[in-house]
């Protein structure tokens, strides 16, 4: 699948086209020896974006947004790991910008940034209290784009999925891979909360719902509920 999205925002012909439709676009931007999957995504008529999931390699995003002429408004975190987290305090700092989730239940791995930066083998980088918590049922919104909010606790206590409804797409972090669950061992994991969370928060969302994962390639609800060796 072809994850490159391109978009003209300074051709007339590029401009017109993109005003005629309010579509979500994104762009899969692999960061940190982790290959963790930052996420560009952008509002395609006022080209407003966030990132979700910036774990590192803060210029490599920036540069990504700088080459779609889009810009970053806020910054999405689905759960306070620092192969996705490490680069919220920079990059939040360098363009001035809000910081919304993970829940307030991942609190605990936010204040533990020395320790990951230690257990992950990373430089040492800073940690933030994000300017919104987030929680079940809210709606994070950036131009004219809007994402719902799912709280899945299992992989961490507040790990949080996003899910833009008319591109039927979901953001899902560690929760959910193509093949695969998230891991469970870690300090308030909880395997069975995490299955639960799967199948009560993200199947019913349908079937044919795409999702990029925090790593790997993507795929679909419908697929891993047929083929998914967890399920
Ligand atoms: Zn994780
Ligand atoms: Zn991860």
């Amino acid at each position: 699948m072809d994850l490159t999205v391109m978009v003209k925002p300074c051709s007339i012909s590029g401009y017109k086209q993109i005003f005629k439709s309010n579509k979500m676009k994104f762009k899969i931007i692999p960061v940190t020896s982790y290959a963790q999957n930052c996420s560009l995504i952008w509002c395609e008529k006022t080209l407003q974006a966030a990132v979700i999931d910036p774990g590192g390699e803060v210029d490599k995003i920036l540069k990504t947004a700088i080459d779609a002429g889009i810009e970053i408004k806020k910054i999405l975190v689905t759960h306070g790991h620092l192969d996705h987290a490490g680069g919220v305090a920079e990059l939040a700092e360098r363009l001035s910008i809000p910081i919304e989730g993970p829940h307030k239940d991942d609190q605990f791995w936010l204040d533990a940034f020395p320790e990951q930066c230690e257990m992950f083998g990373f430089p040492v980088v800073s940690s933030f209290t994000p300017d919104r918590w987030l929680q079940q049922g809210d709606i994070v919104e950036f131009g004219e784009t809007e994402l719902e909010v799912y709280h899945c606790p299992g992989h961490t206590p507040g790990h949080v999925v996003f899910f833009n409804r008319s591109e039927k797409l979901a953001f899902v972090g560690d929760v959910l891979f193509k093949g695969s669950i998230g891991r469970t061992d870690f300090p308030q994991g909880h395997h069975e909360l995490l299955l639960q969370s799967i199948a009560q928060q993200l199947w019913p969302l349908g079937d044919d719902v795409k999702f990029v994962s925090g790593h790997g390639e993507m795929s679909t609800f419908g697929i891993e509920r047929r083929t998914n060796p967890f399920f």
